[in-house]
């Protein structure tokens, strides 16, 4: 093996990109306008050109993005807000933070993503939103989950953190890229993410000019013009430097996002026929951009398969080992134990395989086999 295997491989991408990093970043410092400066404007019309969206404005991270969209949306506290439990805790962190509450629903087994069957029971009166998550690249069912919030005058914004650049086929054959098909749109740019830069960064999503307007000012101390306040706000920005770093990564997208499914192909091809293992589902409606590639382990023990996979060097992940509501955090929600056994099932089978851009076949390979030969060879 000529490279340590990672669950991602940050330093080596940079390298095959660093011609166009270093020019990008060197060009922020000749012009020294670090803060909203020119390429974070060029940044926002680059995603919202691939996106096809009207806006898309930069922000702090990930996390904040969602503060912003729920705080642009005017959401009072006691307002309900419909979230999958299966799920990075911050989807859920900002609704608590606002004094929302969040309800949590299950998610479907083999998509891991929200199950539109499931909302009707967790609709009351002061439901607002519902916050569809596209969970490990994949878009979660947004035809039923878009149908359900405009039945019920609902919002929907979409954590589109894990799934930049995903697809999503409606039944009338549109297609929508995740993150513009509801009300707003979220993401995130850590450096692990798809599209990630070299620090923090975010960014909202929005079709609205009025949401657009109203989430930029919110982001920024709530002024629409300069000293004059006229929302409570916050201080969120996406960095020159960092923007810099992301337009040069946002032109290798589709070619990153290719990779990673050259990989998960390869990982489905070996362990396809392998009654140990479900492999991810691809959804027919949603293309998948592998952010993590999770399969579903059973009938054997995780534990011991990982620590075999360790000391072969092969990392591997459980993501997520808790959901929503077990968590500690999350106990004034009251959901004991059961409450949603979907969840529960898939935080004790989950296991997620290396996968990102620089992968290259032989440790694909090598990973594929050992996996295969997983308890064989002490026979
Ligand atoms: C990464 C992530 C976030 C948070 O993004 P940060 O930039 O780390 O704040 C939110 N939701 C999901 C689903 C994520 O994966």
């Amino acid at each position: 093996m000529t490279r340590a295997i990672q669950m991602v491989d940050l330093h080596n991408q940079y390298l095959r990109l660093r011609g166009e990093l270093d020019a990008a970043i060197q060009g922020v410092l000749n012009e020294s306008h670090f803060i909203k400066g020119p390429q974070v404007k060029r940044f926002n019309n680059n995603l919202a050109n691939y996106l096809g969206a009207k806006h898309v404005i930069g922000c702090g991270n990930g996390t904040d993005a969602l503060q912003i969209a729920f705080m642009a949306l005017e959401l009072k506290p006691g307002d309900e807000v419909i979230v999958p439990c299966f799920t990075y805790v911050a989807t859920a962190e900002v609704i608590a933070l606002l004094g929302l509450t969040p309800v949590l629903v299950d998610v479907d087994p083999h998509t891991f993503n929200l199950d539109p069957e499931n909302l009707e029971q967790a609709l009351t009166e002061k439901t607002r939103a519902i916050v569809p998550v596209h969970l490990f690249g994949q878009s979660a069912d947004m035809e039923p989950i878009l149908n359900f919030a405009a039945k019920n005058d609902l919002y929907v914004v979409e954590d589109n953190a894990q799934a930049i650049g995903a697809t999503y086929r409606f039944s009338d054959g549109s297609e929508r890229k995740t993150g513009t098909m509801g009300h707003i749109g979220t993401t995130s740019f850590f450096p692990s993410k798809n599209l990630g830069c070299f620090g923090d960064g975010g960014a909202v999503i929005t079709n609205s000019d009025m949401l657009a307007q109203r989430m930029e000012a919110v982001a920024n101390h709530g002024q629409y013009e300069k000293y004059k306040h006229d929302l409570v706000g916050i201080n969120s920005r996406l960095d020159s430097i960092q923007a810099a770093v992301l337009n040069v990564k946002l032109q290798h997208i589709d070619r990153f996002n290719s990779a990673r499914h050259k990989v998960a192909e390869q990982y489905d091809d070996a362990l396809r026929d392998d009654p140990r293992f479900e492999i991810p589902v691809h959804m027919e409606n949603s293309t998948h951009v592998f952010h993590q590639y999770t399969m579903r382990v059973q009938g054997l023990d995780r534990d011991d398969l990982r620590l075999y996979l360790s000391d072969l060097g092969i990392p591997s992940m459980i993501y997520y080992p808790i959901p929503l509501h077990l968590q500690m955090a999350y106990k004034q929600l009251k959901y004991p134990e059961g409450s949603f056994p979907v969840a529960e099932s898939l935080s004790r089978s989950v296991l997620s395989l290396p996968i990102h851009t620089e992968m290259d076949e032989e440790q694909v390979q090598f990973i594929c086999k050992s996996i295969q030969n997983y308890k064989y060879e002490f026979a």
